[in-house]
């Protein structure tokens, strides 16, 4: 089969790959689409790690084409994701308290294990969660990473119905971001990022308010907008330092800012800040099988469109150069059904 390889002069290659036969509990996927996520940029670049020869790929979507031994979850024909959360030990701390993605077993398609950037791919199929009849397969892509992450993000921050949150970051994810809490958690968003483009894509799909960092400041902007009180919560997608500190110093007090990006970096805390205002941060990390069911369901009932566009496997390295220099409106998605 075709596949995207990370090379050890950190680029991809798309080459032929043999696949191993299935072991008790797997299945094999016809791959139909997979999304291209930032992460997938980080782990080829070996932010967290040298990966040479790991297919990458976690916003994987495809039909069941073959079942291992005892697999009794799917059926051959079943449409499945196949996720950054890939499998878990099961009986951990963490596994048994609904925070498997947390499990120090854990899997990882596309970075521990190959991914879903190929034509097939063997999945654990307990972990592989079903995609409703009624979803588009390109836009389930979408959402196995994107979707699941700022759905689940929204919900760490707390956020009730008519309360302010701020979304920095409007990439592949920041645009699910806004929809989730637009439309399904019914905030007020504001929408944070240094690209106008990406800011217009936010107030088309639903941002109330837009606010380009470069151009104003977003801590007196959040003031305006909130009678001076500041925002509920902010979620941060961004891939820099700079808005993990903005989005401590526009929230408040009482606040949850929840992390999300990945940029290799540390950001500033301000103790008495912290402290005084009681502030929380919070790292959310994708999210469960049952996040991931209930953001397609969201997904196949309206109310959160991921924003896609089609592109073969041999863009790979195009799509990332792209990416890198925030070229991406929404998300880029790799067909294999052509
Ligand atoms: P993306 O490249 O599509 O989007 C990044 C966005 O951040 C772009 O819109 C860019 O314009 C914006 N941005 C850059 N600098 C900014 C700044 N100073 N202020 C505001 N916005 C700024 O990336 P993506 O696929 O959406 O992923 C975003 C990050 O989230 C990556 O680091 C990725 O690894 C991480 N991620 C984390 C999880 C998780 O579970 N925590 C899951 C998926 C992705
Ligand atoms: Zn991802
Ligand atoms: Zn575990």
């Amino acid at each position: 089969m075709k596949a995207a390889i990370v090379t050890k002069d950190k680029k991809v290659s798309v080459e032929e790959k043999p696949l191993r036969s299935l072991k008790h509990g797997e299945a094999l996927v016809q791959v139909e689409y997979c999304g291209v996520c930032h992460t997938d940029l980080h782990v080829k670049n070996a932010d967290f790690g040298d990966v040479t020869g790991r297919v990458l790929g976690h916003e994987g979507i495809g039909k069941v084409i073959e079942l291992g031994e005892g697999v009794t979850s799917l059926k051959v024909g079943d449409r499945v994701s196949i996720a950054w959360m890939f499998e878990s030990c099961g009986h951990c701390e963490y596994c048994l308290t609904g925070r498997e993605t947390l499990c120090r077993e854990v899997k990882n398609a596309g970075y521990t294990v190959d991914g879903a950037m190929a034509e097939q791919c063997i999945v654990t199929a307990d972990y592989a969660v079903k995609v409703p009849d009624n979803l588009d397969p390109a836009a389930a892509s979408s959402v196995t990473c994107a979707g699941v992450t700022t759905y689940k993000a929204v919900k760490v921050s707390d956020i009730r119905p008519g309360q302010w949150i701020g979304i920095f970051g409007i990439g592949g994810l920041g645009n699910l971001a806004v929809q989730y809490a637009k439309n399904v958690f019914n905030a007020k968003v504001v929408a944070f990022d240094i690209s106008d483009e990406k800011l217009e894509l936010a107030k088309k799909i639903g941002a109330d308010y837009i606010v380009n960092s470069m151009k104003e400041d977003p801590v007196a902007r959040a003031k305006e907008l909130t009678n001076g009180a500041g925002l509920d919560a902010t979620v941060v997608t961004a891939v820099a330092k700079t808005p993990f500190n903005q989005a401590i110093d526009v929230v408040k007090a009482g606040a949850r800012v929840v992390a999300v990006g990945l940029p290799t970096d540390k950001m500033d805390l301000d103790i008495p800040r912290l402290v005084l205002d009681g502030i929380q941060v919070i790292g959310s990390l994708v999210g469960t099988r049952e996040d991931l069911k209930e953001a397609f369901q969201f997904a196949a009932e309206g109310k959160v469109v991921p924003l896609v566009q089609k592109r073969p496997l041999e863009d790979i390295n195009e799509i990332f150069e792209e990416m890198e220099h925030g070229k991406i409106q929404g998300r880029m998605v790799i067909d294999f059904t052509k």
